[in-house]
């Protein structure tokens, strides 16, 4: 990175950076790389490159240039030392247990997490992996889970969809002090609300699909080795991949896992899908995040609303902590509706609100938890994590701010 390049602000910094290596034809977005395989000068280059000895592109499945790029983008966005792109949040996240841990190791997870990865780690749980659920909203809890097997430990910024914010800080200490790996996982924040590294976070994942890429039209996901984890005192990295630098001995061993071994590839076309998104970043989060400050205090002034959790309000348990780490509150928030209230009909009532899953998405997005995302779990284990039956979750987009309101405005008013 030259020194130019290294003082650009965040999106100056996305928008030029296919350009700091000479792009095809000077073209300004990174070209689709759709070639499977690569040719090369002679059979010396060709064994050159296999052995990671020579820059460049062995097979498809483990990388290809478009992507490249895009790793290049996430990682300076989070001021990383490497970046491996995968085709979903959740690859990325199942490369990193796949690829570092082993049987008999144990992990210590927050228990608010995103469903599909609480799903995960239960399914470690059946392959020899030790894993404890804890209260990742106070270190201690943390602290208290850890055992002599315990490899690494796992949070979420702003937990979906009860917004609990994990003790970012004081995790981070006691990663240090211990040793452990410290994996955040940021897609709700994003790198432009909060770097992980900051805290001390090892490994950063970002699931791109969300408000990286932003528009809900493609999937992708990211890990980010941030450079603050010895990988010399880590026992579980294979001798092969000991070769250079210490720094790179995680992100090579979940790369060659991760897409070489298990083939959780990014294609080219979702790379430059998710490329594109990643240049307005900074300004869909500032105006998605003012919108969500705005509904949330609507909603907590509303007499037919029970409760809105959302880390932006003053009454949010970590609002002053939510505050001095991050740079917005994000884009999600949740509440409960008054039970006279049916959720359903009051869902159907909005009209510039799509009912989905996805979060991150342009467009202001709604679903009830309850009976879609968390019905499988069950009432009672709903209850133990504080998810009301009647608790809906919004994930607020970019659309003009009064038309958002007034919309939750008629849609309560019954
Ligand atoms: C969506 C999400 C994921 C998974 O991302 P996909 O691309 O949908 O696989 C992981 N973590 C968090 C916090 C998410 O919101």
């Amino acid at each position: 990175m030259s020194d130019s390049s290294a003082k650009r602000g965040f999106t100056t910094a996305i928008l030029h950076s296919d350009r700091d290596a000479p792009v095809e034809h000077g073209s300004l977005h990174k070209p689709l790389h759709l070639s499977v395989a690569y040719g090369y000068r002679d059979a010396r280059e060709l064994a050159a490159v296999f052995q990671g000895r020579a820059q460049g592109f062995a097979y498809g499945r483990q990388g290809n240039p478009t992507t490249a790029a895009l790793e290049q983008k996430i990682n300076r966005m989070e001021d990383g030392v490497a970046t491996a792109c995968f085709s979903t949040g959740m690859a990325a996240i199942g490369a990193i247990m796949v690829s570092l841990l082993r049987a008999g190791d144990h992990i210590v997870s927050s228990a608010f997490l995103f469903g599909n990865t609480n799903s995960m780690f239960a399914t470690l749980l059946t392959q020899g992996i030790g894993v404890a659920f804890v209260d990742a909203t106070d270190a201690g809890a943390v602290e208290a889970a850890l055992t002599p097997a315990t490899r690494l430990v796992f949070v979420e910024t702003i937990a979906n969809p009860r917004t609990q914010v994990a003790d970012l800080e004081r995790i981070g200490r006691l990663c240090a002090q211990r040793g452990l790996i410290y994996v955040v996982d940021n897609t709700m924040t994003s790198p432009y609300l909060f770097r992980p590294k900051t805290v001390g976070a090892g490994l950063v994942v970002n699931a791109l699909t969300k408000y990286i890429g932003g528009h809900g039209n493609a999937l992708g996901g990211a890990v980010t080795d941030v450079g603050t984890f010895d990988w010399t005192r880590f026992p579980n990295i294979y001798e092969s991949y000991k070769g250079g630098q210490p720094a790179l001995w995680g992100i090579t061993q979940i790369r060659k896992k991760g897409l070489r071994d298990w083939g959780a590839t990014l294609s080219a076309e979702q790379a430059h899908h998710l490329a594109v998104g990643a240049e307005t970043l900074a300004l869909r989060m500032d105006r998605a995040c003012a919108n969500a400050v705005a509904l949330a205090e609507f909603l907590a002034a509303h007499p037919r609303v029970r409760a809105v959790y959302y880390p932006g309000l003053p009454s949010h348990p970590q609002h002053v902590l939510s505050q001095e780490l991050f740079s917005g509150f994000g884009a999600l928030l949740s509440f409960e509706l008054d039970p006279a209230l049916d959720c359903f009909d009051f869902l159907n009532r909005l009209q510039n609100v799509a009912l989905s899953s996805n979060l991150g998405d342009n467009r202001t997005l709604a679903i009830p938890v309850a009976h879609t995302i968390y019905w499988e779990m069950g009432a009672e284990r709903r209850a133990s994590m504080g998810i009301a039956e009647s608790l809906i979750r919004i994930s607020v987009g970019i659309e003009d701010r009064d038309d958002l309101l007034a919309d939750f405005e008629q849609a309560l008013a019954v």
